[in-house]
């Protein structure tokens, strides 16, 4: 059995304690073992992060941003072994696979104008003979903490960023799809990274515990479900550490009765049924405004029941498997639940069975009509491949809908009109949103976040928020003026 272990100081360390079994899941079967690291492993990667920190802190930014460029050369080299990889643990499709290799490379793009990006601001005599500038420095050795429905894109959110910046860091990979974070330090060696400035600790709970109690670690990212964002932030940030913590969704598509209804039935079966709606920004409400919902779900049906699914090496597969089998019967008793809850159930994905991949854990698309807000179905994050559709009045009933929901991270609205779009994106209490978009993930050189329970923390991640996440700013006046001395001044200085 093939064993993933730990990356540390620029070697390959082998799990000596639990481990955890790693599936296809297109195959339903167990394809390796991942070393479960705790305290001990947490503290060696903290070590030699620490011990690499003072000399790649000193390495100017210029030089850091080369390691960038590097990096990104060989991310689009071997772009083809990633998404396999990645499509291999995970389940999606390929070419949905490949999508996530590229938005984790812009990243790295950005990451490359550090020296820019790390310009700090200077006036010229602040007082007489006295100048004053700032400038942004690394916090030291921080931690990522990741999820498993995106193993590349999201460390590659965090890890280019932190390290142009000048910051060691330790990233905790899923224990689900764990072998992408391997290949992608040993990309960061190839590229010319110092051993010990990026480490990789697998594990899971007791792995992250260590990383909230480590005294030496500054910073901490998470991406995953909104209750361990939740405890990681107010454990993070209760030992003093800098905490952005990035949770779960559930976003809506609002579509009204002036909106071209081809054009949003194919954002929501894209951003619904894409990455078998894993995806923390896959639309899993459709909002029909007016008398527009039955002609919707008219529309949504057939296309629906058309979904093509397959394994994720399938170049014809649309829609992947679930990761685990205990993940695909989650979603499928929320199926369930909303049956029981006395929602419509337009389309029932359950019960499909794959020819040759009978054990894989895969299920059909769902389509729930007359979804209402006190329905389960509707308040949790089912994360699955099922579209709730709910109907409301007018926009303004959307809106307050919307708003009224405790996840904030990304909306949509589709609409033939600039004023009702324009008020929408006004009023909406959402991070992000799309006006006739699907998916509004933001540009790398923008910044990623939702509001409410999708984040906790003071800083979006990626693009400027993350630059201003993982540095800390210092305002220095200087004087230079020889025999300017005048003797103790008492009062507070004025200059
Ligand atoms: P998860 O919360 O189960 O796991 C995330 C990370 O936390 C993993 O590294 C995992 O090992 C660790 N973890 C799990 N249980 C833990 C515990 N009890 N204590 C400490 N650490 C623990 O999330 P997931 O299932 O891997 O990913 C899906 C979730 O992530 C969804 O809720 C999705 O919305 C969210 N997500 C959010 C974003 C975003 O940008 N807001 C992006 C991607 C995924």
């Amino acid at each position: 059995m093939r064993e993933i272990g730990h990356f540390i100081g620029g070697q390959a360390i082998a799990g000596t304690g639990s481990f955890a079994e790693v599936f296809n899941p297109a195959a339903g079967e167990v394809a390796a073992r991942v070393a479960m690291g705790g305290a001990g492993e947490i503290d060696q990667a903290v070590a030699a992060a620490a011990a690499a920190w003072p000399a790649w802190a000193a390495t100017s930014p210029l030089r850091r941003s080369r390691v960038m460029f590097r990096l990104r050369d060989l991310l689009e080299r071997d772009r083809a072994a990633l998404s396999a990889l990645i499509t291999a643990e995970h389940g999606k499709v390929l070419s949905d696979a490949d999508g996530e290799v590229q938005r984790g490379l812009e990243v790295v793009e950005f990451a490359c104008g550090i020296p820019h990006l790390l310009k700090g601001e200077y006036t010229e005599a602040v007082g007489t003979g006295i100048d004053a500038f700032s400038m942004r420095q690394p916090l030291g050795v921080v931690a990522g903490i990741t999820p498993f429905n995106f193993p590349l894109m999201v460390p590659l959110w965090m890890i280019p960023v932190a390290l142009a910046c000048g910051n060691c860091f330790i990233l905790k990979p899923s224990e689900k799809d764990p072998s992408v974070s391997l290949k992608l330090a040993s990309l960061l060696e190839e590229a010319g990274l110092p051993a010990g400035v990026f480490n990789v600790v697998q594990g899971g709970r007791a792995a992250v515990e260590a990383i909230i109690a480590h005294p030496g670690i500054s910073a901490i990212s998470f991406v995953g479900s909104t209750p361990i964002a939740e405890t990681i932030y107010r454990g993070g940030t209760a030992a003093g550490k800098r905490v952005q913590a990035l949770g779960g969704a559930k976003n809506h598509l609002v579509v009204m009765p002036d909106a071209d209804l081809d054009d949003a039935v194919d954002a929501l079966m894209g951003s619904a049924f894409g990455a078998a709606g894993e995806r923390c920004m896959a639309v899993s409400v459709a909002v029909a405004v007016g008398d527009v919902g039955d002609k919707l779900v008219d529309k949504l049906i057939p296309r629906i029941q058309a979904l093509k699914i397959g394994p994720g090496t399938d170049p014809d597969a649309e829609m992947g498997p679930l990761v685990s089998a205990q993940h695909r019967d989650k979603v499928a008793s929320y199926i369930e639940q909303g049956v029981k809850e006395g929602a419509k159930l337009a389309v029932d994905g359950r019960g499909l069975r794959l020819q040759g991949y009978e054990n894989g854990y895969f299920l059909g698309g769902s389509l729930f009509d007359h979804v209402t807000p006190e329905m389960r179905i509707y308040q949790e994050e089912i994360f699955g491949p099922v579209l709730c559709v709910v109907r409301a009045p007018d926009v303004g009933a959307a809106t307050q809908l919307v708003n009224a929901h405790e996840f904030g991270n990304g909306v949509a609205l589709f609409t033939a009109d600039g004023g009702t779009a324009r008020d929408f994106a006004a009023a909406v209490q959402i991070g992000m949103v799309g006006v006739n978009v699907p998916i509004p993930v933001p540009m790398a050189f923008h910044s990623f976040g939702g509001w409410k329970r999708s984040l906790f923390g003071d800083h979006h991640i990626y693009g400027p928020e993350g630059v201003r996440f993982y540095t800390r700013y210092k305002a220095v006046t200087q004087r230079w003026q020889a025999g300017a001395r005048k003797g103790p001044e008492f009062k507070m200085p004025t200059l």
